[in-house]
């Protein structure tokens, strides 16, 4: 299986312009790379100019009265493949784990591959709360979801203390929360739905952390956020990846 590589630009950047620039930049310099599978996830409002095969969100509902929102039926037809559902970002902002069940229950429906976040916060780590908090995160997420839906999506495990700060999750403790979720599928799915699931890491990945996520810890992928806005960074990284 392809490494996975996620490029979540979140609201960035503020114009089409940088936006075509740094899509482009990517574009190019990763146009011989076969062996490892991009998606980038811009804004929505760039999604039809980049012809971006991943969004950051979708709303649980196809259509009708919902100001604001963008329905996996309008990420499909324009051409996204890839959906983020529950990032901590937005969680914070008062997504709530049933909220995002209904998320990955309508991208799944629609044939977009949903990447569910998930991830404990740093004092939950420092009150061993970890395991509890990704079953409960993944037992709510998933609920009602088939086996057979299943296996077209992926999770990224993020600890929300290694978003943003520079301070990513070591490989160890990388490799045991990848081993922990897939228990957590065996027990609620099986044993060959967890062996084939792709479970992504993300958390201040660049360019020197991101092998060792691939190749030491055996996870699939990898989602990232600031150094995918960097052109140079986030080729750079992509070849490192292609080459484990
Ligand atoms: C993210 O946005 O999911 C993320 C992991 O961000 P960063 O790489 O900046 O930590």
């Amino acid at each position: 299986m392809k490494p996975l590589v996620i490029a979540n630009w979140k609201c960035n950047p503020t114009i089409l312009k940088e936006a075509k620039r740094l899509f482009n930049s990517v574009k190019n310099g990763i146009k011989n790379i076969k062996n490892v599978e991009v998606v980038i996830c811009p804004p929505f409002v760039y999604l039809p100019a980049l012809r971006a095969n991943g969004a950051q969100d979708c709303f649980w509902k196809e259509k009708g009265a919902f100001t604001g929102e963008v329905s996996p039926s309008m990420l499909k037809d324009i051409g996204c493949q890839y959906v983020i559902i529950g990032h901590s970002e937005r969680r914070t902002l008062g997504e709530t784990d049933q909220m995002i069940n209904r998320k990955l229950k309508a991208a799944l429906k629609e044939k977009l591959k949903p990447i569910f976040c998930l991830g404990e916060t740093q004092q939950e780590r420092e009150k061993g709360q970890t395991s509890n908090i990704l079953e409960s995160q993944i037992e709510k997420g998933l609920k009602k979801i088939s086996k057979q839906e299943i296996k077209n999506l992926i999770i990224a495990y993020e600890p929300v203390w290694a978003i943003g700060t520079g301070n990513p999750c070591d490989i160890d403790t990388a490799q045991t929360m990848g081993l922990l979720i897939r228990k957590i599928i065996t027990k609620l799915y099986s044993l060959s739905i967890s062996e084939n699931l792709r479970i992504l890491y993300g958390g201040s990945v660049d360019r020197k952390n991101a092998t060792d996520y691939v190749k030491e810890a055996r996870l699939q992928g990898l989602l990232v956020g600031g150094a995918s806005l960097d052109p140079k960074e986030f080729v750079q990284l992509i070849k490192n990846v292609s080459k484990t």
